[in-house]
């Protein structure tokens, strides 16, 4: 088959899968009126590969097959492969105006991640080695849409999956029987992006395990989403243009639906599980996947920055105070911004480590990114807000705009700048509006991992760092060890 088109993949998700949205059960997701922007933002990335413009960036030769295959199903081999999947990922947000495309991203971090913990196992993971590329092959000859479904319910957070205090065993995915052909599991993964409208899904574990008693839950798989026994509750993104705002011509594309996905005795065949019962390997495969998807997840942010800065930039310079002293050292922090997430996101590519023989972003460099453009995103927002002024919450809609009796007013005082139309002005109004919402907020939290996460790694990491500098202030005390 090789590399899918566009309307090969929107054909593709006519499976018979199981989702209900906005508290209906959906017939086709690819038809519906809503789901079909989330469609088209993931159709970007098949757009992107057959585009002579893009072929450098977003294909590769590969050898074995003889043909040329999505980058994402690459195995990266050095520096330069992790910074053009970089580079990647931000040119195809750019294409979806900063929605992001995630037809392979993120199913490329689980499936490197299990790589990478079957390499870590030696002779035990020959199996799940030869699995887990075997289903790289079969990738890469189809070019399916894969996401991950990393995160657990998890029920009490404190409380281990097999805790007995937890208010039933299934908060995290487990396996409840297994027979010659295959595993059967059972429990449920929330918040996966774009799982609606993916063709499939890995489910990896989302936490370390600590004992024998959760080896059921240390199991790793891929599996088609219409699969007998999953189905998905859909919780919709409110990135949509609504009535209320100024129109766009560009394509209908929005942000992305959440599943809460439901493995309902599902059975998975051996050749599609990539770990099983080897609880002490869940941290490894974890740990992989947050590093890489973080990096990933930096890309993403990449141009969500320069709208920021964009946003920014054009407000004040609507609002007639470009010149003021205040509003230059805001703009001056918000390029701070973006060019501190830039510069680490790609020197992280480039001062790789290798994690049993496959290249990874620097962890250190990738988590201090992600930690960086997460920990400041609200400080920007409270910048761009302040630079807006109360019209951003208190203008006229767009359908006043068009209303005749309302529009001469409008026009007349609600314009600044003599220069810059009143219409322009309430344009960028909405758009600060949709990029600086509550819902973009959380996603920059909490996306890739909340900033917690991200300042354990980073202390964890940096245990070397932290020690070579204490030997170097004792060395200049005169302390000798
Ligand atoms: C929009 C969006 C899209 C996402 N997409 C995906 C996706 O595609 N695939 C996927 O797998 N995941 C996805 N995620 C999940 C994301 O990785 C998680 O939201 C993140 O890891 C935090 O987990 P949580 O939401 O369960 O919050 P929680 O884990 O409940 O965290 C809430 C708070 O509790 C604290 N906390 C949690 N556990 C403990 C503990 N044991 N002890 C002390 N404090 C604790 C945390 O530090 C945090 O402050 C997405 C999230 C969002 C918001």
């Amino acid at each position: 088959m090789g590399l899918m088109t566009a309307q090969e993949y929107r054909d593709s998700l006519n499976d018979g899968r199981i989702v209900y949205y906005k508290g209906r059960k959906i017939e086709n997701v690819a038809t519906d009126p809503d789901l079909m922007a989330c469609v088209e933002t993931v159709a970007v990335d098949y757009l992107m590969a057959h585009d002579p413009k893009y072929k450098d960036l977003a294909l590769v030769y590969d050898e074995e097959l003889g043909e040329n295959i999505s980058r994402y199903n690459h195995v990266p081999k050095n520096g330069e492969d992790l910074l053009k999947h970089l580079e990647l990922i931000i040119k195809a947000t750019e294409l979806g105006d900063g929605y992001i495309p995630l037809a392979h991203d993120i199913g490329a971090d689980a499936m490197n991640a299990i790589s990478i913990t079957a390499r870590t196992m030696g002779d035990a993971g020959k199996v799940y080695l030869e699995r887990i590329e075997n289903y790289r092959t079969y990738l890469k000859k189809t070019d399916k849409c894969v996401v991950a479904g990393v995160t657990d319910v998890k029920g009490d957070r404190k409380l281990r999956p097999s805790d007995a205090g937890q208010a039933h065993p299934d908060f995290h995915v487990r396996v409840v029987d297994k027979n010659d052909e295959g595993v059967i599991v059972r429990g449920a993964k929330v918040h996966i992006t774009g799982a609606a409208y993916c063709n499939e899904f890995f489910a990896i574990p989302c936490r370390a395990m600590s004992g024998p008693e959760d080896a059921p839950y240390a199991i790793a798989f891929a599996i088609p989403a219409n699969t007998k026994g999953i189905r998905q509750i859909v919780r919709p993104f409110h990135g949509r243009i609504s009535d209320m705002e100024f129109p766009l011509e560009s394509p209908l594309r929005r942000m992305h639906t959440d599943s809460l996905i439901i493995f309902d005795d599902v059975f998975v065949p051996w050749d599609r599980v990539f770990l099983c019962g080897e609880w002490k390997m869940a941290a490894t495969m974890v740990y992989n996947f947050a590093l890489m998807h973080r990096r990933t997840g930096c890309a993403y942010r990449i141009p969500l920055s320069e709208q920021l800065l964009g946003v920014a930039v054009a407000i004040a310079d609507y609002n007639g105070v470009s010149d003021a002293p205040h509003v230059r050292e805001k703009i001056t922090e918000l390029v701070i911004y973006l060019e501190t997430l830039s510069a680490l996101s790609r020197s992280a590519c480039l001062d790789f480590v290798n994690h049993a023989g496959i290249p990874v972003p620097n962890p250190i460099t990738t988590n201090i990114a992600k930690y960086h453009f997460a920990h400041n995103y609200h400080k920007v927002c409270e910048i761009i807000q302040d630079l807006a002024g109360g019209l951003l919450v208190t203008a006229p809609t767009y359908k006043d705009w068009q209303n005749p009796e309302t529009q001469e007013d409008i026009k007349k005082y609600l314009q600044g700048k003599a220069s810059v139309p009143t219409e322009d002005r309430l344009r960028m109004f909405d758009l600060i509006r949709r990029i600086t919402s509550a819902d973009l907020e959380t996603i920059c939290l909490h996306g890739e991992g909340s900033p917690f996460a991200e300042r354990m790694t980073i202390f964890m990491e940096a245990r070397k760092i932290i020690g070579r500098c204490k030997g170097i202030a004792e060395g200049l005390a005169g302390i000798k060890k």
